[in-house]
């Protein structure tokens, strides 16, 4: 008889742990408590528009990277068309002068140096490092954690001419980097790429690798009908998934999971427990901090948490195709506005004219995003639902004036708009602190701790998956880390873990 495996959660990492528990032999079962899937890989209708809520990039979109291949066993890329901007970010300060990271590192290593001649050397170095890292090929095959000695010393074989520069670039973060550059554009607006500038050079350096390859391109179609694919290939596979039943506790007897409680009081038992939910959630709620890992604890009170945003979406009958083709634009605003308790004086869009399902023909989906770390100032907020509602109004209100004023005629082309704050992630998805990511890479947390623990001391039968297990997250993060834990339950059961496509 097939043991039977409970996984908490329907986000990316659920899904996957839910197919590679079937590839495998498992019975699987999925409890999700919202009535969708792909938890933060989501979009959603509004009208005659689609707005997207997640992906920028699908590092893996193409057959370049490794994480494709994953892809694949997971029917998330068959017969899915990507979109490759030709453009990462484009910034512009007040003046109108405009860097652009470009996706192609010849084209970026020209433009840069027009802009900025005596910054040959730390451009060339950058560029160089971009073209060298489009050849690596990360080692997700197989478990880090179950690599025998053999294994390991044919992997720094394996990878030995990358491992000077990995040992630089991990060391230095974006910001870092940005102040070897003389012109002080350059050292301003350099950090503003990826939106993480504490996060060490490696995170860029590979994200850049990855859209030279042209293989972080974004899924025709829109997040949920990339997740929905996973959903998909998992019931093909004969797994169950229950929406809208919310997990409670995590049943545990002599030291071992046995099953869950649902907040309906249903009991359901298992051999075997997989949390694909929020970590924190997890262990603190579910599990009432009877099991905590040291490791996890420390990064809860140390680690630095990727932010939450406030996101500001539009469908406007207007056709912005012709705008410039970037993931992600920023600009400088005459003053600076303020968003929650923050100011800001950037603004951040991205248009998604490229992706033609998404809205009517002649018409755009918008979205406008505002970075935030005040996620106690947006959950005391959220108690009084007046004052919320007013806030969100209010911050509609400045994003379409900004809108107005790159865009004349804005305003009155508007047909729908949504305001997403810290606390809609904290109830749509329930992370930590409204986190849509995890924890920032940054090059202290890359010296300390690579591998992070996906069981907790002293609890059997008992796994951990999801973005809080490989930061700083991203799907990703939720489908590698659902291929591990699956190849930790073989190696316990003595079975040869397999995959199919
Ligand atoms: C605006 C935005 C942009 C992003 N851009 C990108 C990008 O460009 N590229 C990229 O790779 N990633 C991106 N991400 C990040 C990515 O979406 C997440 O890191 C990833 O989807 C996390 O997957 P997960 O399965 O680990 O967690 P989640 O998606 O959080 O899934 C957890 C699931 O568990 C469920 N759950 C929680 N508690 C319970 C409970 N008690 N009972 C039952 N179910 C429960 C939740 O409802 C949810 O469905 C972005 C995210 C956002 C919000």
């Amino acid at each position: 008889m097939e043991k039977k495996i409970v996984i908490i959660g329907a986000g990316i990492a659920g899904l996957s742990a839910g197919c590679y528990a079937r590839m495998n032999g498992y019975e699987a079962e999925l409890y999700e408590a919202h009535s969708s899937p792909g938890g933060l890989c989501t979009s959603w209708k509004k009208g005659e528009f689609t707005i997207d809520g997640c992906l920028h990039w699908l590092t893996g979109s193409g057959e370049a990277d490794p994480f494709y291949q994953l892809w694949k066993e997971l029917g998330a890329v068959q017969n899915r068309r990507m979109y490759d901007h030709e453009e990462f970010y484009r910034i512009a300060d007040a003046d109108g002068k405009t860097f652009i990271m470009y996706c192609d590192a010849d084209k970026l290593e020209r433009h840069m140096k027009e802009l900025s001649p005596d910054d040959k050397e730390p451009i060339e170095f950058l560029c160089n490092l971009i073209r060298k890292f489009a050849g690596f090929k990360a080692p997700i095959d197989k478990a880090l954690e179950l690599l025998s000695f053999a294994e390991n010393i044919k992997l720094l074989w394996n990878t030995k001419q990358y491992m000077r520069d990995l040992y630089f670039f991990c060391r230095i973060s974006i910001e870092e980097f940005a102040q070897r550059f003389k012109d002080p554009f350059l050292r301003e607006v350099f950090p503003m790429v990826i939106d993480m500038k504490e996060m060490s050079l490696f995170g860029l350096v590979l994200t850049m690798s990855q859209l030279h390859n042209k293989a972080g391109g974004f899924p025709i179609g829109g997040s949920l009908e990339f997740s929905k694919a996973i959903e998909t290939r998992l019931l093909n596979l004969g797994g169950k998934i229950n929406y809208g039943k919310r997990v409670e506790k995590i049943l545990v007897k002599d030291n071992k999971a046995c099953g869950i409680r649902l907040e309906n009081g249903e009991d359901i038992a298992a051999d075997y427990v997989i949390s694909g939910a929020d970590l924190h959630h997890t262990v603190y709620n579910m599990l009432d901090g009877k099991y905590v890992e040291p490791k996890h604890e420390k990064l809860f009170q140390t680690g630095l948490l990727y932010h939450s945003m406030v996101q500001i979406s539009f469908g406007v009958n207007m056709d912005l195709s012709h705008e410039p083709d970037c993931v992600t634009e920023v600009f400088k605003m005459e003053s600076p506005i303020t968003i929650g308790n923050q100011q800001t004086e950037w603004f951040t869009m991205s248009n998604y004219s490229f992706d033609p399902t998404l809205a009517p023909e002649g018409k755009t989906v918008l979205a406008c995003a505002f970075a935030t770390d005040d996620f106690e100032y947006w959950e005391s907020l959220y108690a009084d639902k007046a004052a919320y509602k007013a806030e969100k109004e209010r911050i509609l209100r400045i994003t379409i004036a900004e809108l107005e004023k790159k865009y004349p005629g804005f305003a009155d082309k508007i047909e729908v708009s949504d305001v997403l704050s810290p606390m809609t992630y904290k109830r749509y998805a329930n992370n930590y602190k409204g986190s849509y990511m995890s924890w920032i890479m940054t090059p202290e947390l890359m010296k300390n701790s690579r591998i992070f623990k996906k069981t907790l001391p002293k609890l059997d039968n008992f796994w951990l998956t999801g973005m809080w297990l490989m930061p700083p997250g991203g799907v990703p993060a939720g489908a590698r880390t659902s291929r591990d834990v699956m190849q930790f339950i073989c190696k316990q059961d003595k079975k040869k873990f397999v995959t199919t496509e």
